[in-house]
């Protein structure tokens, strides 16, 4: 394919951008399993298939894209893949609104293949938009973890880690969402201030506050601190629970705060992780006062059976009755919430599966892997010191791996699976032998499911080749990208999986990216009103202007603010670099391939900074420093290239000879590097540019490495720029065209410029370079009076005051008198009143003078 010389005037990105969408293959961005380049493999975040792929998951595939295009034309074999977290309850939530049922109202396999359905679906509208923001996904190393060969290996690590104990079932304290009807990991909760009330009442004598009367009937002990002194009567004696009549110890605990409530505090099980922190200190008894579903139980008595709410309320009426009631207020209070739904989370004691916590395991591994930005590490380490509770990994939920166990109805024995017989349901299926212990052939399945993020912690292991034995064959992988919000989840679980299931650390890399705000600052919800999808950027800017927004929006690691402005910022650069590009591509005709000899001043001037602007790219592009990478680029681009160079050089372009083909030369070298610069941004605009340069895609080439080292051109061309450019303003400052015929500029300098020529061109003047000192005639030609002195100082005499310091001889113009003659009197001469106007002449001819640093500039203007 010949390039093409046609390029239309202005850049239509939206017809560019779907026809490279359509041009490009899927095949081009495989992962190759045979070559023997070094591999560069990325983690890559599965997102949930809701089938919006929303601002935040657009910033951090952007980030992913400008690595994986890089690291391709460094020429590694890089793998792109694309998961997609299925299981999880929003799903099941929108399945039982769409078809209008609740789970319980058809069979569990009914209800997964409706979720699987509609899973199905949204996935393919998130495909539609990545494909629209012009990502370089490996399609081949797509996987979904719904599907049974993905959940197969979840069940598989199951095993694995169940056969070398990290995993146990028991019966113990966790945090459980009543709304979603599941427990849920620490990680899961989130804190939220609230406002709730305080409630004092009397128990037993003791005057006692608390936001949760309700768990009045699960108390079990009350505590004091051991020295206040209000309380000291207590200590040793048995109080007697209100309404419910249990006898419960005053416990002496200096984790007590006396400041708050009245200084004494009922423990219930439970009522806040501190509940259950004492609850095991003292080894006190159970009583579990609320269910699944938010239901006070039947050793709530007359409470049995209403929810908590109402629960709460109704004791607080009986109190009021039977004058217990002390007082009420109104505080806020830090709550632990659902992360996905909000709702307070309760601490229940469930029967419920656990994998240990190894902590060192994986701080170890931890500081082996290179963490971007280096302070995202201190988060998981703060995070994993302070996590007391082993991980809970059952939910009770339906659309999500099943937990592949079964019990023995006759002896309870346990009862796993073998891995050949992976994936299991074992609702749907029984085991395939009686059971070891005793014999018999009748089983209850284990019903509880597996945590969604059981399923997202081995996605490296699955991309890299995980069989279920020993450690995959492309493991390590080098780098994962993922969000600040999902350190403690994502990242934390992935560590501890790999070094449980390898002994290794997963990746060589962590790469953090930030949060997407709102135009107004803050996090974007629908609440706020603030969410701007995507799609209505592509729209109205097109894809290359999103990514470019990415890139230059905030340093990796930040918060990155939305604003339309950044976006037009970009998409107004990238008209410029089309124009650029539409200036050159005539000038250099068909020499895109040929190297002509670079002699010129201003173009081994620019082959000089083209040079250093490369090596500022690529080692931004090195610490994933996008936004410093593309503004290497842009000022390259708009002030070197635009503005300085080819203003200098325009006029030797339109002629003959071989200092033209040295600025062709130049000018080839720096489009080709400049748009292979650009390709991992605006990866469809650099392949329209390249293919109009060299009829070839540019996503195929190899990084620049271009090296041009020329100090004295540096400098040279530096000086050449500044007096080129300063003299255009000189012109434009005095209304003269830009290609108005100058007059003659003599350039006094003791080290004269070999400028070819281009001063004079581009500045459409005589110019003689002179190495002597000018002999300049320095002469006064006007005054200019500054009228804020001279008004109020002379008020009706100021014009008479003018006229007479204009009579004055020039000595005394450049040094003003004290006092001077006006009329019959004499006047004082305010400081500042006047200053004189030099006008210079040389050879008795008048000039204009201006400098540039040690040059100076003699201007004869042309009549
Ligand atoms: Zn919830
Ligand atoms: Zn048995």
């Amino acid at each position: 394919m010949t390039p093409a010389r046609e390029i239309p005037k202005h850049y239509d990105f939206t017809e560019v951008e779907e026809r490279w969408q359509r041009t490009w293959r899927d095949e081009e961005n495989y992962f190759d399993r045979t070559s023997s380049r070094p591999r560069y493999i990325i983690d890559t975040p599965p997102p949930y298939p809701t089938g919006n792929f929303h601002i935040g998951n657009a910033l951090n595939w952007c980030y992913i894209d400008f690595i994986a295009r890089y690291r391709r034309m460094q020429g590694f074999n890089v793998m792109f893949p694309q998961g997609w977290d299925c299981h999880g309850l929003p799903t099941e939530v929108k399945v039982e609104e769409e078809h209008g049922i609740t789970k319980n109202d058809v069979s569990r396999e009914e209800f997964r293949g409706m979720c699987r359905e509609l899973t199905a679906r949204n996935i393919a509208l998130m495909r539609q938009t990545m494909r629209r923001l012009g990502f370089s996904t490996d399609w081949s190393n797509e996987y979904v973890t719904m599907l049974p060969e993905y959940y197969g290996k979840t069940q598989r690590s199951f095993l694995r880690m169940f056969h070398r104990g990290y995993i146990y079932q028991a019966e113990h304290p966790v945090n459980f969402c009543i709304r979603c009807e599941t427990a849920i990991a620490f990680a899961e909760v989130t804190y939220q201030e609230r406002e709730t009330t305080l409630t004092t009442f009397d128990f037993d004598g003791v005057e006692i506050a608390t936001t949760r009367p309700e768990l009045l009937v699960a108390c079990v002990a009350v505590a004091v601190h051991p020295d206040d002194e209000r309380f000291t009567q207590l200590h040793g004696k048995d109080l007697t629970v209100p309404f419910f009549a249990q006898r419960v110890p005053v416990l002496k605990n200096g984790a007590v705060d006396p400041t708050f409530g009245t200084g004494a505090v009922m423990i219930c099980t439970f009522g806040d992780k501190q509940d259950v922190h004492w609850w095991k200190e003292y080894n006190l008894p159970l009583r579990k006062a609320i269910d699944r579903k938010g239901m006070m139980t039947g050793i709530a008595g007359k409470f049995a059976g209403m929810r908590v709410e109402d629960a709460r309320k109704a004791i607080v009426a009986d109190m009021k009755k039977t004058n217990l009631l002390r007082g009420e207020r109104r505080i806020t209070q830090r709550v632990g919430t659902c992360w996905r739904c909000k709702t307070p989370i309760e601490i229940l004691s469930e029967r419920q599966w656990f994998i240990k916590v190894k902590h060192e395991e994986i701080l170890r591994a931890a500081r082996e892997v290179k963490w971007i930005p280096e302070h995202m590490r201190t988060r998981l380490e703060n995070w994993v010191t302070q996590m007391e509770w082993d991980w809970c990994i059952s939910r009770q939920r339906v659309f999500a791996t099943p937990i592949p166990v079964w019990f023995c109805d006759a002896c309870s024995e346990m009862i796993l699976p073998a891995e050949d017989d992976l994936p299991v349901d074992p609702t749907a299926a029984q085991p395939k032998v009686p059971c070891p212990k005793c014999g018999g052939t009748k089983f209850t399945p284990e019903e509880d499911v597996l945590d969604t993020w059981m399923d997202s912690s081995i996605s490296v292991l699955h991309v890299t080749g995980w069989d279920g034995s020993g450690t995959p064959p492309l493991f390590p992988a080098q780098l994962r990208p993922q969000g600040h919000d999902i350190i403690r989840t994502w990242a934390c679980y992935t560590i501890l999986r790999s070094v449980a299931l390898t002994g290794q650390k997963p990746w060589d890399g962590i790469l953090v990216n930030g949060m997407v705000l709102g135009e107004d600052g803050f996090k974007m919800s629908k609440s706020r009103g603030n969410i701007i999808q995507p799609e209505e950027i592509l729209g109205k800017y097109g894809a290359d202007s999103f990514r470019q927004w990415s890139a230059s929006g905030a340093a990796t690691g930040s918060d990155i603010m939305f604003n339309w402005n950044d976006v037009v910022a970009a998409s107004r650069l990238q008209t410029k670099l089309w124009n650029i590009v539409r200036f050159i591509l005539p000038k250099i005709g068909e020499s895109a391939e040929r190297k002509g000899e670079i002699t010129a001043l201003a173009d081994r001037w620019l082959m000089d900074r083209l040079s250093g602007t490369v090596a500022d790219v690529t080692s931004a592009m090195d610490a994933y420093a996008f936004d410093q990478a593309l503004k290497a680029i842009r000022e390259f681009a708009w002030n070197i290239l635009a503005d300085e160079y080819i203003e200098l050089v325009k006029g030797r372009l339109y002629s003959e000879g071989p200092e033209r083909e040295s600025a062709v030369a130049a000018l080839s070298i720096t489009l080709d590097a400049l748009i292979r610069m650009l390709a991992p941004f605006v990866p469809h605009f650099a392949e329209e540019c390249y293919h109009h340069l060299k009829g070839r895609s540019v996503h195929r080439e190899p990084w620049v490495t271009f090296e041009f080292h020329d100090s004295d051109a540096r400098e040279k061309g530096d000086v050449l720029a500044l007096i080129v450019s300063g003299l255009r303003t000189y012109k434009h400052d005095r209304g003269m065209a830009l290609n108005a015929p100058f007059g003659r500029l003599t350039l006094y300098t003791k080290s004269p410029l070999d400028d070819a020529g281009d001063a004079a061109r581009a500045l459409n003047a005589e110019v003689l370079w002179r190495r002597e000192e000018p002999v300049l005639e320095k002469r006064v030609g006007d005054v200019k009076f500054n009228m804020g002195i001279v008004g109020p100082a002379f008020k009706g005499r100021a014009r008479e005051f003018m006229d007479a310091v204009r009579k004055l001889p020039p000595d005394r113009l450049e040094n003003p008198p004290a006092a001077m003659v006006l009329g019959d009197g004499e006047v004082t001469v305010p400081a500042g009143a006047f200053t004189p106007a030099f006008t210079y002449a040389i050879g008795g001819k008048d000039v204009d003078v201006v400098t540039f640093g040690d040059v100076i500039v003699a201007i004869e203007r042309a009549s």
